[in-house]
Order: structure tokens, then C-alpha cells, then sequence
């Protein structure tokens, strides 16, 4: 036997199958809803123009590449905080550095959990973003799913949520979508924010929230509701943070872990066993695109011009939520949902039928990209989705 003989092989990622499928079809009026990327109506993934910018400068000016650190690009770091908490934010009891994207903030928060209490579990609404529980699984946490919505109603099911948390050990954590949910868009209300930062804060929960799209479902401000109204209930809070939907940075891997602490002297506790994970990870995150992204966020005018740009993103992602949902009353759903992802009530046949009889890919979850669709692709959707019905 090999001295690696003890592998077993592992499934290959469904939606890198569906990518080859879908390039080997001949079929001219095709559809890709698969991949959760953004796309213009040309089917592009552009660069943003305040990306490039930012690049042209970085290229011009940056004096070195020597090591950065464990923490990262700090001036990212303290750039993104305002963003995401506020003006008011609580600076003093905030630990957190930056990630290899939200993945690697995810990870990173999971280890801090693991850490400080193995026997924590982590409760999570279902269905959510496939990647989770490998996430939470590598560091040895359990994960325990409940209900996020009725994918057949597409109602939220809010009551089975408070259920689990009503049913959670103190020290359990909770993680919870920021907004945009993945893979349903379905997010909570102001009024259930509140109702679950009170409750998670009355039953000694910690929450866990991934935060991945940013300005993808409303404005700046709205998305991060959430998070901000969980900070005023609970004086302990992680945040995993993506930067790239909401720059368009994909593959230049870009996030951050943020950390609130109890108190100042628990956020200096934390800050250095964040520090400690991270060198035990990736030692530093790679530098390119939080450089890029702190150069966006230190210029005026580069910020505006991001800030328009995702406007734009948001602008036609909502029009084609708005059109999908006027042709049909069994699609009335995606209209109230936000961000890049539904998910049609459809079982795996229908899916398959989709693909095979109308040429419309989308994850074998009934997962669809909204970004991957144009006016143009709209009725043939809407047509295919009441034939396989
Ligand atoms: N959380 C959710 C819900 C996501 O959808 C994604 C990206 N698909 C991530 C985290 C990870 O983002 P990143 O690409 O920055 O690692």
C-alpha cells in the first residue's frame, strides 16, 4: 500500500462540472445561471474602471514587496471598518485583520471558536452556501442546520430560526447571512435583525456573521443593518467580511475577520490569537488586492467612482429580479429577494430538464445566478421554468 494509500477520492466540485457542460453545448440561445460571479449584460465580468486606477497607481508607486505581516494591509483594514459598523464604530473592543477573502475569514473565525470552546456548536439556517460546513468541519466544530425558508413557499421560516436558538447552549454560535442571502436571497427584516440580536444577546450566543455582498442587495448603509443592530445588542460579535463581489476582486482573494470584543482588554486577547491562527494558516494575507482596495478607499474620487460603479451592479441586478418576477406569479418571489442568488423550487429532474430540454444551467440546488441573466434572457426563463413545472 502507498504511503498515501489511506485517501479516499473526493467528489469534484459540482459547479466546475457544470462550467464544462455548459462550454461543450452547442446550442446558440444557451443560458449560464451557474457560476456566482457577476455579470454585465454582455456577459462580462469587467474589472471595475476604480479597480484598475488603483492598479495603475499601485504599479506606479509601490515602493517595495517586502512582507506586510500577519494582520495584513492595516490601512484596509481601518478602511473598511466605517464601512461596515459605521462611523460610530466601537474601535476599542474591534480586534481583526485581513483574510484571504471571506473564505479565509470564515476559516480564521471558526479556528477562534474552535479555540476557545471545541464543544461549541454552530447553528446555521438551510439551505446556505455550500462551502460552509467543509469550513466549519475542518476545525472540528459541529454544525447544526435549521430552517431558513420554505423553498416552496419561499417564506423565511423565522420561527424555526428562533426555535434553534431558543434551543442553543450558551457559548453555542450562530451564522447568520448578512445580507444577499446565499443560496436564496431571502434576508431578514429590520424588525427580525432585532429580534434575533435581542435573542441571541438573552441566550449567551455568539454570532457569526458572513457578510459577502456588501452593496450587492441595497445600499451601503442597508446591507450592513444586520450587523450593525447585532452590535447593539451583543457585546461579542465576529464578522466575516468578502470584498470580492462588492469590488469585483474575485481571484485576487480579498476579506476580512472582524472581531468585536466584550472589552478592550479581551480585543488585545483576541487580536493576538487571531494573529497566531493566521501565521499558522497563510503567515500574511496576499497584498494586491486589499492594497488596491485601501487605495479606493483613501481617494475621494476613486471611492465615488467605486461606489457608482456598484450602484450599477446593484442597479441590474434589481431590474432583473423586478423583470423575472412580472412574468409569472410562481416567480413573484425573486422580486422580494435580494442580492445574486435565488433558488427555483425545482427537484433535481427539473434542473436536469432545464439544461437538457432548455439549454438553462443553473446549480443542481435549483441555484440561479440573477447576474447571468439580460432582458433578453428573461422570458426564455420564465417559459422554461412553467414548462418543467
Ligand atoms: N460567504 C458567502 C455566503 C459566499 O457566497 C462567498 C463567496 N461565494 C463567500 C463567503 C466567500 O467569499 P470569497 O470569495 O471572498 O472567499
Amino acid at each position: 500500500r502507498a504511503l498515501l494509500g489511506r485517501l479516499e477520492l473526493q467528489p469534484s466540485d459540482s459547479l466546475l462540472a457544470l462550467i464544462g457542460m455548459y462550454a461543450a453545448d452547442p446550442r446558440a440561445n444557451k443560458i449560464d445561471l451557474g457560476v456566482g460571479v457577476y455579470k454585465d449584460e454582455a456577459g462580462h465580468t469587467p474589472v471595475f474602471t476604480a479597480v484598475k486606477a488603483a492598479e495603475a497607481k499601485l504599479l506606479a508607486e509601490q515602493p517595495t514587496k517586502a512582507y506586510v505581516g500577519p494582520e495584513g494591509d492595516i490601512g484596509f483594514f481601518e478602511g473598511l471598518a466605517p464601512i461596515l459598523f459605521g462611523e460610530a464604530a466601537p474601535r476599542a473592543r474591534l480586534a481583526g485583520l485581513q483574510t484571504p477573502g471571506g473564505t479565509g475569514a470564515l476559516r480564521l473565525g471558526a479556528e477562534l471558536i474552535a479555540r476557545n470552546n471545541p464543544d461549541a456548536m454552530i447553528h446555521v439556517g438551510g439551505p446556505t452556501w455550500p462551502n460552509h460546513a467543509p469550513i466549519f468541519a475542518a476545525t472540528r466544530l459541529s454544525l447544526r442546520q435549521h430552517r431558513h425558508i420554505d423553498l416552496v413557499t419561499q417564506e423565511l421560516c423565522f420561527d424555526d430560526v428562533l426555535s434553534a436558538l431558543q434551543a442553543a447552549v450558551p457559548g453555542d454560535a450562530v451564522l447568520l447571512h448578512g445580507c444577499c442571502h446565499n443560496p436564496t436571497g431571502a434576508d431578514f427584516t429590520i424588525d427580525q435583525w432585532e429580534a434575533l440580536g435581542a435573542l441571541m444577546a438573552k441566550r449567551g450566543l455568539l454570532p457569526f456573521i458572513d457578510l459577502a455582498y456588501q452593496g450587492l442587495g441595497a445600499s451601503m448603509d442597508e446591507d450592513a443593518a444586520g450587523v450593525r443592530i447585532v452590535a447593539r445588542h451583543c457585546p461579542e460579535l465576529l464578522v466575516a467580511y468578502s470584498c470580492d463581489k462588492n469590488f469585483g476582486l474575485y481571484r485576487e482573494r480579498v476579506g476580512a475577520l472582524f472581531v468585536l470584543a466584550a472589552e478592550p482588554e479581551a480585543a488585545a486577547v483576541v487580536q493576538s490569537n487571531l494573529l497566531s491562527l493566521a501565521r499558522a494558516n497563510w503567515s500574511m494575507p496576499p497584498d494586491h488586492g486589499a492594497a488596491v482596495v485601501r487605495l479606493i478607499l483613501e481617494s475621494v474620487e476613486l471611492r465615488a467612482q467605486w461606489l457608482a460603479e456598484l450602484d450599477e451592479v446593484r442597479t441590474r441586478i434589481a431590474a432583473m429580479r423586478t423583470g423575472l418576477a412580472a412574468l409569472d406569479p410562481a416567480l413573484a418571489f425573486i422580486g422580494r429577494q435580494k442580492g445574486m442568488f435565488s433558488t427555483l423550487p425545482l427537484s433535481p429532474d427539473q434542473v436536469k430538464a432545464m439544461r437538457e430540454q432548455h439549454a438553462i444551467y443553473m446549480a443542481g440546488s435549483g441555484r440561479i445566478n440573477i447576474a447571468g441573466l439580460t432582458p433578453a434572457k428573461l422570458a426564455p426563463l420564465a417559459a422554461a421554468f412553467a414548462a418543467v413545472r
